[in-house]
């Protein structure tokens, strides 16, 4: 019978057998294919030495002092680093009982002797290339696995940047308050909806009384902490999903209030004012209390298709200038 064609091999082949002629024949045998051969004829030796060598796969005798096969095959098998190197048994007994015991304990394959020497070769050749391309899968699996873990770290920064990014957008960076292009775009979109719905809109615009006095008197870094501890309050004030606080400029604040007549914008503005009686910041400059307050413009209307919120803020922005003129530290309605 003609061999198979030998390839380029540089594997490393162990082979245990406790008889001096066996185990030259198949050292002889593999050197002659292109292996890489170790031969050790001590079933206790042998488990030492797939440990130290980590061959790519071991022929094992069975029948042998000491320890037989079976025992060195449950022995590999039992240690993480070498249990996937394959076992090939190679030995007298013919018996199937055996044979099944030697899969049980972890065999790949079973050759009896006295062997053919092409047959050794292609069980041999069989396994080294099973676990060839066990080899590559787990690799592939590998560089798949930390390509995915990449791309999802990858992902969440990319996703935190976007977070970010609309906060910076968004957010008023002193209040964390919507900032005006925020409200500018939620205004209208918010009109367009309720006028489709026909419902109503309502507008609260705030500004603190006399806080150019407040920053003269207790300076800046004390000016925008008051204007962060009333921003908290008028978001605070509101509950509804829909609902929105901005900070329109300097001092002044807008709260968006869809679907909310004019009795429920100027119930929140009264919320408001009572907050900000318990909250009690000392105001020593101002010119109507000894505390900070604010003066409210609140107005109401049913947005129309032929018209803008530019209307809105305009009558907020009236309403509140006559609360000012009117004293300040109160509410004036229109709508
Ligand atoms: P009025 O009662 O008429 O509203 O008087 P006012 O002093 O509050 O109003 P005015 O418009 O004259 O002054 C607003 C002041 O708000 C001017 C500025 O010092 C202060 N201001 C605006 N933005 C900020 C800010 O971001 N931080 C601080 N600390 N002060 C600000
Ligand atoms: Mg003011
Ligand atoms: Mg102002």
């Amino acid at each position: 019978m003609q061999l198979p064609e030998a390839l380029p091999k540089k594997e490393y082949i162990l082979v245990v057998d406790d008889t001096p002629h066996n185990l030259h024949l198949l050292i002889t045998m593999f050197t002659r294919r292109g292996y890489e051969v170790i031969g050790v004829s001590d079933s206790l030796a042998a488990v030492s030495t797939v440990k130290t060598e980590m061959p790519d796969l071991v022929l094992l005798d069975i029948n042998m002092p000491n320890m037989n096969g079976f025992q060195v095959c449950e022995q590999l098998k039992s240690i993480d680093v070498i249990c996937n190197i394959p076992v090939i048994f190679i030995s007298a007994r013919d018996e199937v009982l055996d044979k099944v015991q030697a899969f049980t304990v972890g065999g790949v394959d079973y050759i009896t002797k006295p062997f053919q020497i092409a047959e050794v070769l292609v069980r041999v050749e069989n396994q080294l290339t099973l676990r060839r391309l066990q080899r590559q899968l787990q690799e592939q699996n590998e560089r798949l696995k930390k390509e995915i873990s990449s791309r999802i770290i990858a992902e969440n920064l990319l996703q935190e940047a976007n977070e970010k990014l609309g906060r910076l957008v968004n957010l008023d960076g002193l209040t964390q308050l919507a900032n005006r292009r925020c409200l500018d775009v939620y205004l209208d979109q918010e009109w367009q909806r309720l006028a489709r719905e026909r419902l109503p809109l309502s507008l609260i615009m705030c500004d603190i009384d006399f806080f150019k006095n407040y920053n003269d008197n207790y300076g800046h870094v004390a000016g925008d902490d008051c204007l962060r501890k009333v921003s908290l309050l008028i978001k605070q004030s509101v509950h509804r999903p829909a609902d929105l606080a901005a900070r329109y400029g300097g001092e002044e604040f807008v709260l968006v209030l869809p679907n909310t007549d004019i009795e429920g914008a100027m119930a929140i503005a009264q919320i408001i004012r009572q907050g900000l009686q318990e909250l009690a910041i000392p105001h020593e400059a101002s010119g109507v209390s000894h505390f900070v307050t604010l003066s409210m413009g609140v107005t109401c209307l049913v947005p129309t298709n032929d018209s803008d919120p530019s209307v809105l803020l305009t009558s907020a922005d009236f309403a509140l200038y006559r609360a000012k003129e009117l004293g300040r530290n109160q509410t004036f309605q229109i709508g």
